[in-house]
């Protein structure tokens, strides 16, 4: 049976709602035309954060980084490669932690690169340290209950 899912627009948080069916066959943006699962990992500030927690259906994943962070650099085509590889199971977004600091106090964030794997809405693991595309892959499918 078909199950219909709730899928913010990484483009304009717009809340879709897509069969799951459907997910591979790179659906777009009932508002914006934008393709709900881009090739690359998208960008996310506090409140698109927010929109994203609340309102979709499918497990994110969120690299928090900063642009004066080396290592969050070289991670950032492996978190690419990773999204490549997990999409559309799983969604991939960037939060700059520079020009977005509430979000890092808010989730605690001490370190960075940091990623946090959020399902319905809750944080369900995280990890601290650069990371290569089979580790960010092998770590999710370690901690993602589904
Ligand atoms: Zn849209």
């Amino acid at each position: 049976m078909t199950e219909m899912l709730h899928i913010v627009c990484p483009a304009c948080q717009a809340k879709n709602r897509v069969p799951d069916n459907r997910l591979a066959a790179n659906p777009s943006c009932g508002a914006c035309k934008a393709p709900l699962f881009p090739a690359a990992p998208f960008e996310l500030d506090e409140a698109k954060l927010n929109k994203h927690l609340k309102g979709d259906d499918i497990p994110l994943l969120v690299d928090f980084w900063a642009p004066w962070c080396g290592p969050c650099r070289m991670m950032a085509p492996m978190f690419a490669q990773a999204a490549g590889e997990m999409s559309p199971q799983l969604r991939f977004a960037k939060l700059d932690t520079e020009q977005h600091q509430t979000v890092g106090n808010r989730f605690q964030i001490r370190g960075i690169p940091l990623i946090i794997l959020f399902d319905k809405g809750q944080e369900v693991a995280r990890q601290a340290g650069a990371m290569d595309a089979r580790g960010i892959v092998a770590w999710v499918r370690q901690n993602l209950k589904r």
